[in-house]
């Protein structure tokens, strides 16, 4: 540990009431571990509250474990991805974008790989081991790490300081801090411990916020429940979102079909537009073209050679040379056949028909529990983009998901948290 950190030890978890620190970060996610690393390394008294027993819970799981940290796209692409506004990351990319993180991680001893798509993941295939290499270097810059510590309160006293109020292990204990760092995420995944603790502390804090939605999220389908599809893989349609019959959003790709509705990458991907037309109270629903490289006319050709032979099949053996088995109750009933019934023109005129467009009624989405990232948080307009500091409260700074900034999937979402990290912790440090 550096002599100058040795100095500040003045300030710490043994007499947290004896000094203030420089600053106190509430949140050991990917934003606020990088923020606290950041600020200890530039000279400042860390302390870094974490209400789980460990820090960096969700990034232990993301990427299915993974860990997809970041994407190799350039900067202007990259931008593209992050919603509602991505300009607003770009003084935290230009201080500590792709290449930095790549750099960063093989300093604390994490090589990484990139995969299609541009996806950047640690050579070992374990996020576990980015979260224990991260813990370990913020220990080692001189970060106070102080887990179980679940913040209640928030205030500024009169001598300027800003109040923590914190539950450690069942005692009620406070902390003072010249600067305070909000980096407590979203409501996403509460298990991992984001639980939206944040927003009200940013509110008590004079802050405004845009309203949060689950993201990357499951659609749920009207009556789906019943065909029993399971997890049921789909590859190569065409899903074009229509909000009160206006198309909104278009993908192509591959879909998954589920107990409750649907998902897979094209449906997270957008989903938040979805949920956006279901909380402005618009009919929204999903136009499917499961063969969207084959026009009507060579659908048809398609089903007449099937049809080749001597005898007429029924409908439902057509449909197996058409689409996996599990999917043709759904599909006859979408079509209104019987599947029992013999092939007839009329029947093939329905399948052509279905197969370029079929509509599925959305009525909801999956929960928080189940979305990978919140969309809406604190406003970005009252946040200074080139420091992550309030506009209305000195000292106050923000970073991560709790910013109203969410991202689609393949290391997005992971960057903007550690870049804002980066650019508050250097700030407020
Ligand atoms: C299943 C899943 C997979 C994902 N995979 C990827 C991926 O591969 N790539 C990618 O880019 N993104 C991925 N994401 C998104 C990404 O993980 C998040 O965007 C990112 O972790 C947000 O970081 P954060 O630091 O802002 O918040 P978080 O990681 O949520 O950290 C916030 C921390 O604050 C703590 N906290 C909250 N309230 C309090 C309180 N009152 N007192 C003390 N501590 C508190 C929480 O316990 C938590 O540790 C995934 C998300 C999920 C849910």
């Amino acid at each position: 540990m550096p002599f100058w950190a040795l100095l500040k030890r003045a300030a710490s978890v043994e007499n947290l009431n004896s000094l203030p620190f420089d600053i106190i970060i509430v949140g050991a996610g990917a934003a606020g571990v990088m923020a606290a690393g950041r600020a200890a390394e530039l000279g400042a008294s860390v302390l870094l509250l974490e209400k789980m027993e460990k820090p960096l819970r969700k990034l232990r799981i993301s990427g299915k474990g993974r860990g997809n940290i970041t994407n190799i796209k350039p900067m202007e692409e990259f931008l593209q991805k992050i919603h509602p506004d991505g300009n607003f990351l770009r003084p935290a990319f230009s201080q500590f974008f792709n290449t930095h993180l790549v750099k960063f991680m093989n300093r604390i001893g994490v090589r990484t790989v990139e995969e299609r798509g541009g996806r950047v993941f640690p050579a070992s295939q374990k996020a576990w081991d980015v979260a224990e290499a991260m813990q370990k270097w913020a220990r080692r810059t001189g970060v106070e790490i102080l887990c179980h510590a679940r913040v209640t309160g928030v205030t500024r006293g009169e001598n300027g300081l800003f109040l923590v109020v914190f539950d450690h292990n069942g005692a009620r204990r406070t902390a003072q801090g010249a600067k305070l760092l909000l980096a407590t995420g979203g409501l996403a995944y509460p298990a991992t411990g984001s639980t939206g603790d944040g927003y009200g502390f940013a509110k008590e804090l004079g802050h405004s916020l845009t309203p949060a939605r689950p993201s990357l999220v499951p659609i749920e389908i009207s009556g789906f429940s019943r065909f029993g599809l399971n997890d049921l893989q789909v590859r190569n349609v065409k899903v074009s979102v229509a909000a009160n019959d206006k198309i909104v959003d278009e993908e192509f790709g591959e879909l998954t079909l589920t107990k409750f509705g649907v998902s897979g990458p094209i449906i997270l991907r957008m989903s938040r537009s979805i949920v956006d037309a279901l909380q402005a109270q618009q009919k929204v629903k999903l136009l499917l073209d499961w063969k969207p490289a084959l026009s009507k006319q060579q659908l048809q050709n398609r089903l007449k050679r099937e049809l080749e032979g001597d005898s007429i099949p029924d409908v439902g053996s057509l449909l197996r040379k058409l689409m996996p088995a599990p999917l043709i109750p759904f599909f006859a009933e979408q079509a209104k056949l019987q599947t029992r019934a013999k092939v007839c023109e009329n029947s093939e005129e329905k399948i052509v028909a279905t197969l370029k467009s079929c509509i599925l009624w959305v009525c909801g989405h999956r929960p928080f529990s189940e979305a990978i990232i919140t969309a809406g948080g604190v406003s970005l307009n009252e946040v200074d983009e080139n420091t992550m500091q309030s506009k209305l409260a000195p000292g106050l700074y923000f970073a991560g998901e709790l910013l109203d900034v969410d991202a689609d999937t393949g290391g997005y979402n992971l960057q903007a948290a550690f870049s804002t990290g980066w650019l508050a912790g250097g700030a407020g440090g």
